[in-house]
This record gives C-alpha cells, structure tokens and sequence, in this order.
C-alpha cells in the first residue's frame, strides 16, 4: 500500500533534525530536533534520534499506521545495503561500521533507509524544489565542505558504494593545495566556505583597500562568506572580485562534471549559496567562456528551493522509493 507520509530526519555533527513530509505535496508538516551530543556516542545518537523521532509523531497527533517508513542522512560513507556507517569524518569515533538502519529500526518498528547528506538534498531538490521536473541534475551543496549529487535518468546516481556524486572533489589544479579527502587541488579547497573566508582575510592582513576588515571589526575571525557578501552588495570592490574568483573556481569545476553527465540543471545550494547572483553569475560566465563541445545556455545554474528542509524532504522521498521496491 502507498502511504502518504514518511519521516525524514538529518543526523548533523550538531544537531538531529526531523521532519513529516506529506509525500503528495512534498511539504514538510512538522519538524522536532534534538542536539546531537556525539561525544556520548554512537548508541546514545542513535536513541536520541529515535526518540526525536518517536516525538514528531505523538507530539503532532499523528499515527504511525500512516506513517511508511524513515530515511536517515548522515555526513560521511555508508553501506547502503547493509544499512551502517562506515566512516564519518565529522563525528566522534567516526561511526565505524555501525549498523544505524536497524538499530533505528528497532526502536520505531518502521523500516529505515541510509543516504548520504549531500545525496539526500539532491534527491529533496530534483523531486520536490528547483529540480522538479528535470531527469537530469547536479546539486552542488557549498558550506564548510562542497558536498554534491547526481541525478540521471530520473535516479539518483550512488554507484561505488554511494560515494559517486562528490563533487566538490572534483580537482581544478594538478598542482593544488592539499584537500581533507588526501587528494590535491579539488574544488572544496578553493570555494568552500572557510576557502571564500581564506581569500578575504588573506586581502586585509595584506592591508589592501576593502571595507572587510572593518565590516569585521578587525576581528579576523569575524570574516565570514556572508560578511564578504555584504561587503560586495555595499560595492567593494575587493569583495566583489572574490566573488568573481570563486564563481570562476566553481563555474569551472561544474563544467567539469557538466561534460560526464550533460545535465538540464545544476542547483547551487548550502550556506554560500546565499550570497546569490554573486556566486551565480560568474559561474554563468565561466561556463559561457570556457564550455565550447556543450551548449553552455542549455545548462540552467539555479539556486536551490527547499533550504534547510532539502535534506529531510529528500529522505522522506528516499525511504518512500525503497519501501515500495522493497515490498513490490
Ligand atoms: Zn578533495
């Protein structure tokens, strides 16, 4: 039987957040998060997160008979099929090999789905936000990492064991600085938030002539994507040539994975997003210039929709489509 709603829930190195999603609509009906505390520990996450879960549905009156079933994201690699953690980077311990599906399984008696963060905002965006519609898509998720996904043919593409789709590890310099994955020259070094923040700061410790250092108040830890953003709006010059810096990087990387996949969309979303036209139009012009084999206009750069939601819609939509392969 088709069921009208699943629970999506995001498990973050800070916070777990979850939410109801009604599968007609794609809308996000109630959310409940929790801190995730994860210097106490696998097991105790987990429970955490199955009680955040268990409190979205009662606290909301809803009744699990018509609730399908859950999609958990995480930020690291996982076995998807057999439903664990193999590596987070980000969280204490690192999560290694932990059967997370069906402990979680356990404890809310519903079935449990595993995707990776960044797939499951991909997945959130192409069916529900700024990809609707579209069979083919990447999804550039750009904050303190660049995470990224792909769709082709209407399915998110998880070849490798899930770990296809990473896109801001996509190298543009041979001979780059060093990346947190042990590569060299991958976009994230370039255009990742802290990377956006580096290209700043390094312009007001060399004394030039931008209002970011004051905007900051000289408080170097105070220079931030968004300060820089403002600075730019505010006409600063400095700040806006960063952004055209960093929409070059981007634009660059983009065209990179735009020539394997031949994609309709590419959506830009993650915190840094939202410095706007700023970051997309020079990845507009880049992809003019330097695109020559694809037709550059063909490819639409699009802001994402779903915001902070991407994630957990995308999970909802992920445990819909394999509960109903699973029982077909
Ligand atoms: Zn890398």
């Amino acid at each position: 039987m088709a069921y009208q709603y699943y629970v999506g829930c995001d498990l973050g190195g800070t916070n777990i957040k979850a939410g109801l999603v009604d599968m007609s609509t794609g809308k996000v009906v109630a959310t409940k998060g929790a801190p995730t505390r994860s210097y106490e520990g696998p097991e105790k996450v987990i429970t955490r997160i199955g009680k955040t879960i268990q409190h979205l549905v009662s606290e909301n009156n809803y009744s699990w008979d018509i609730i399908g079933g859950v999609g958990v994201s995480a930020p690291g690699r996982l076995d998807l099929e057999k439903g664990e953690t193999v590596f987070m980077t980000n969280l204490p311990t690192h999560w290694i090999n932990i059967p997370l599906a069906a402990k979680l399984e356990a404890i809310l008696n519903k079935p449990v789905f595993l995707l990776n963060d960044v797939r499951a905002i991909t997945y959130g965006e192409w069916a529900f936000g700024a990809g609707k519609g579209v069979d083919c898509m990447l999804c550039f998720a750009i904050g303190t990492g660049i995470g990224g996904g792909v769709v082709i043919n209407n399915q998110l593409v998880l070849n490798q064991g899930g770990t296809a789709g990473e896109l801001g590890h996509i190298v543009i310099d041979v001979n780059g600085p060093p990346c947190g994955c042990g590569n060299h020259g991958c976009v994230e070094t370039f255009a990742s938030g802290p990377a956006i923040a580096a290209l700043g700061l390094k312009r007001v410790v060399q004394g030039q002539a931008t209002a970011i250092g004051e905007m900051a108040g000289y408080d170097l830890n105070k220079i931030t994507p968004h300060l820089i953003a403002k600075a730019a709006e505010a006409g600063d010059p400095i700040a806006q040539e960063i952004w055209e810096t960093v929409g070059e990087y981007m634009g660059v990387a983009i065209l990179n994975a735009a020539l394997v996949v031949g994609p309709k969309k590419v959506v830009i979303t993650g915190g840094v997003a939202a410095a706007g036209d700023l970051l997309l139009k020079p990845i507009r012009r880049t992809m003019k210039a330097r695109m020559t084999v694809m037709p550059a206009d063909q490819i639409e750069i699009v802001p994402g929709e779903l915001g902070d939601e991407a994630g957990i819609i995308g999970m909802a939509v992920w445990a819909s489509k394999c509960g109903s392969l699973g029982s077909s």
